[in-house]
């Protein structure tokens, strides 16, 4: 009734209130079909979750003897499998821990948010933007192999480009098309937000910090000279390697959040909820649309076995589902095997001391740099606490496919090697390490989906419309890829289509608000 315009009119009206974004009030009721769901990470377990409200009977089989997928700490006891290498065991220690995928959740993932919420996982800041990080580029010109605070960079880029901009709009060099009094509002906003002096030039202030700070009596503080220009772009300060991403992306802007204790309180907390449902070491291995509903074969411990259901919902990442035998159409075999996945690896650094708190005052955030490593995070949690986890690096194509490529001890020397230009407190600090490669990783193969235009227009829509009764479901099938709000939408829009369709309604997801 309150399709086709009443709603909106009604909201506008203030007879209603509008529907929060994380609404999902499906009416009607499964009475007991049968839904066989393939992978017991986010995705698979938030559909059986929400599923199992509704009264539909769910299965979820999950290859791995822990649920969550990506969404996984390592801490003490932690394995991992990598194709051609050993199994890995972490030994850090008692409540040390590292978040292998997710370890940032943005404050505008309101769906992430409803769920933390819902499922009572209580949360913290997580402190991604940090001025007293470092970046460092190695063997590139004069600032080569220099640690230098964030704060330097960002202040002298910010002044000298305010400065050039300034000067250009002065001179009358650049047709900015305002006029004379608007002109000089930009000039004025410029000299604030470059820190220019009186006569327009950048000159170093105490934004960029201090070389000796400011304290009692005769001490007012002393600050450095602003680095020059053309050394900070000749050593790639401004290449993308250092593009100050972290500030401005849409997700990365602050606030962020963390899970306490790690990020896989969330897939503890929703798989307590779907425990019933839920299948440890059951790795499937064909997946068959029948007549009126699908087989599934998957083998555990005990064997092979077959099940049959009414729908099959698959959240097995691509790389993992283009291995898996099945009866599915061309155009899917095809966009399955099509849509590529980033190469990305970290590794988890456990030390003795928080020398990067201690001696260097940095609480949270990331250091760049231009070499394999790409980034070191500091921990968010447990500030002034004794011991810590530094993630060593946390790499993506190229480079995390050369890195991935060495042995564990191989990734943990260069990991050593390169993050003691930085720390040198790394050669008597360090105590054991963990890295995983998540292309490399089984069930996984890909940290997550990466479209082109051609394969964003060309082979994700064949993926979002089910192949007969079985529905594809994940972060790789939205635009939210690389998190988990991905895998939480994908699947309250596979639930909506599934129950849609097995109780005659037509279902829109999202629900139309007036927004
Ligand atoms: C390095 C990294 C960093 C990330 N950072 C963030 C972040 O900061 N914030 C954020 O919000 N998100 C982040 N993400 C993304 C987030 O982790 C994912 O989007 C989300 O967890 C995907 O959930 P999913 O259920 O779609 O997939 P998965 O978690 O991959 O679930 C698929 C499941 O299928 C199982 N499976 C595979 N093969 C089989 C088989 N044959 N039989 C049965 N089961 C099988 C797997 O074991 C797995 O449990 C990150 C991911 C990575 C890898």
């Amino acid at each position: 009734m309150l399709a086709g315009g009443a709603y909106p009119a009604m909201l506008a009206l203030g007879m209603l209130k509008a529907a929060p974004a994380h609404a999902f009030d499906l009416k009607g009721r499964g009475n007991g079909k049968k839904i066989i769901i393939l992978g017991g990470g986010l995705a698979g377990m938030t559909c059986a979750y929400e599923l199992n409200k509704l009264g539909y009977n769910c299965t979820i089989l999950e290859a791995r003897n822990r649920a969550g997928g990506r969404c996984w700490s390592v801490r003490k006891g932690s394995t991992n499998t990598e194709t051609g290498k050993a199994t890995l065991t972490a030994h850090f220690d008692d409540g040390q821990y590292f978040n292998a995928g997710p370890s940032r959740i943005p404050h505008n993932h309101q769906l992430t948010l409803h769920y933390c919420k819902e499922l009572g996982i209580p949360l913290q800041v997580y402190n991604n933007v940090n001025e007293s990080t470092y970046y460092f580029a190695e063997g590139k010109g004069a600032l080569s192999n220099k640690k230098i605070r964030v704060r330097e960079i960002h202040n002298d880029t910010r002044g000298y480009m305010a400065e050039l901009l300034a000067k250009s709009i002065d001179h009358g060099t650049l047709d900015t098309g305002l006029t004379k009094e608007d002109s000089e509002k930009v000039i004025e906003y410029l000299m604030a937000e470059g820190g220019l002096d009186p006569d327009k030039l950048y000159k170093a202030s105490a934004r960029r910090g201090y070389i000796e700070s400011p304290g009692a009596g005769d001490r007012p503080g002393k600050i450095a000279n602003p680095h020059k220009l053309a050394d900070m772009i000749q050593s790639g300060l401004m290449d993308p390697d250092f593009y100050n991403v972290a500030e401005y992306t849409y997700e990365l802007q602050m606030t962020m959040f963390q899970a306490i204790g790690g990020m896989d309180q969330i897939a503890f907390a929703l798989q307590k909820k779907v425990a019933q449902s839920l299948r440890l070491g059951a790795e499937v291995t064909n997946i068959v649309n029948i007549d009126n509903g699908v087989k599934v074969t998957y083998k555990d411990a005990q064997g092979e076995h077959a099940i049959q259901g009414d729908i099959c919902i698959c959240t097995l990442p691509l790389p993992v589902l283009s291995n898996v035998s099945n009866n599915f159409s061309g155009d899917v075999s095809r966009a399955i095997d099509y849509i590529s996945y980033m190469q990305t690896g970290k590794i988890g650094l456990q030390f003795k001391r928080r020398f990067w708190e201690e001696d260097e005052h940095i609480y949270g955030g990331i250091t760049h740099t231009n070499n394999e490593l790409t980034q070191i995070f500091y921990p968010s949690y447990d500030y002034l606490g004794k011991k810590g986890i530094l993630l060593g690096y946390y790499n993506f194509n190229e480079k995390a496919q050369k890195v991935g490529e060495l042995s564990y001890a191989g990734r943990e020397k260069l990991a050593l090697q390169k993050g003691r230009l930085i720390h040198p407190q790394y050669d008597t600090e360090f105590e054991n390490s963990f890295s995983v490669s998540w292309h490399k990783t089984q069930y996984n193969l890909g940290g997550w989906a990466v479209y082109t235009n051609e394969t964003r227009k060309t082979q994700y829509p064949v993926l979002l419309k089910p192949d007969k009764q079985v529905y594809f479901c994940g972060e790789h099938l939205t635009y939210l890829n690389a998190w988990m709000a991905g895998a939480f939408e994908s699947a309250r829009s596979v639930v909506a289509a599934v129950h849609g369709r097995l109780t005659d309604q037509r279902i829109q997801y999202p629900a139309k608000t007036d927004k």
